[in-house]
């Protein structure tokens, strides 16, 4: 069937495979009821299929097929930043991995070595671990995400998990979740008791980019819709400018989008807004290239960051910054918290005029953002 929206991608998946010992879970039963899709059985720790034999080449057909499975590791930990950039000190909520849109900078193809999309059925130890670790830290604030390695909402018409997760947050004074994708799937946020607690984010980018390297997002103007609404549920907003790419027009671009922002949603129901320039571990580089031949995204001048990865040049990068955060600030409310993801003091120093230690720290700036005081 041809689609002409991309608002909800999970329509692209065509199989589901169930781990056999998830089989007998309540909630796999229900995600299978919901998505009416062929399903298979799969001995327990073994693959669906010969998907993963040729990873990058099958990793097209690996977004059309579901794996609902068992995670055996841990679902709550730090988000991996590194010491040598201002890190926003991110817990990262491991809710699967993978997902159905396919953006061309996507850096779990580098990442991960399955195909398959996977979500985690077992979702018990999952609050479990939660639990433990907001009840046993009170005096900690924990912002967790659960778009770290797949996006937050992308199956969530077939998984149906922030109708668990929302609800649970709500309760905790010293945590917010940050559910952060490239779709328009709200329709499961309608009506929950969210408290305050749930803060909704968008990535966005230059309407030509989003068009040409993120297959299967929603539009501008769909995820812009979907975040107005939510805003009118209650729920606190964020955007993520990442990754901002150089590319012909990207200064009209970029200015495009933050017009359209603000032009559609309000200005103080957002709570953070992230600046990020494009960024990648060279392993990335050759999958990209071979998996989408006619992007042009990866042939520019990078330089090896400290942490390994190819970034533009600082002066490429501060020009960028500087354009986009002007305009940004031109229609930001005062309480939104503007601040870059991966970046050096010398960068928010001469961007932004200000080093995050005047004001605390990162971690505090944002905590301060969404909670108020
Ligand atoms: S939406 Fe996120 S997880 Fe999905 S392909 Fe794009 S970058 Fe990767």
């Amino acid at each position: 069937m041809q689609r002409h929206s991309w608002k909800d991608s999970s329509y692209y998946i065509n199989q589901i495979y169930v781990e056999e010992s998830c089989l007998h879970l309540d909630y796999t039963q229900e995600i299978i009821h919901r998505a009416q899709l062929p399903w298979s059985v799969v001995p327990d720790r073994q693959k669906p299929n010969s998907l993963a034999d040729d990873y990058v080449e099958n990793l097209s057909a690996g977004k059309r097929q579901l794996y609902l499975c068992m995670n055996r590791g841990v679902f709550f930990k730090p988000c991996p930043g590194t010491r040598e950039y201002q890190c926003c000190d991110y817990q990262v909520l491991n809710t699967g991995t993978n997902c159905p849109i396919d953006c061309v900078y996507c850096i779990l193809q580098a990442y991960l070595n399955n195909p398959w999309l996977t979500f985690y059925v077992n979702t018990e130890p999952l609050f479990k671990e939660l639990t433990e670790s907001l009840s046993g830290h009170p005096e900690l604030f924990f912002r967790v995400g659960t778009g770290e390695f797949t996006d937050s909402l992308a199956i969530d018409r077939l998984t149906g998990l922030s109708r668990r997760l929302v609800p649970f947050f709500a309760h905790w004074d010293n945590a917010v979740l940050e559910l952060k994708t490239k779709s328009a799937v709200i329709d499961n946020l309608a009506d929950l008791p969210h408290n305050g607690r749930t803060v909704v984010a968008w990535s966005l980018n230059s309407p030509s980019i989003m068009k040409s390297q993120e297959i299967r997002s929603a539009t501008l103007q769909e995820r812009l819709d979907a975040a107005r609404q939510c805003a009118e549920w209650g729920y606190k907003l964020a955007f993520h400018f990442d990754p901002i790419i150089e590319h012909p027009g990207w200064r009209a671009g970029y200015a495009a989008t933050i017009d359209a922002l603000f032009a559609t949603v309000p200005a103080e129901a957002i709570a953070w807004i992230s600046l990020g320039a494009l960024r990648f571990l060279p392993s990335l580089k050759e999958i990209g290239i071979k998996r989408f031949p006619a992007s042009t995204i990866y042939f520019n001048e990078f330089v090896q960051g400290l942490d390994g990865k190819s970034r533009y040049f600082r002066p490429n990068r501060v020009e960028m910054y500087l354009s986009i955060h002007r305009r940004l600030k031109e229609k930001a409310a005062s309480t939104t918290c503007i601040y870059f993801c991966m970046e050096s003091d010398e960068i928010w120093q001469e961007v932004m005029g200000f080093v995050p230690a005047a004001h605390g720290g990162l971690p505090k700036m944002l905590d301060r953002a969404v909670r108020g005081s």
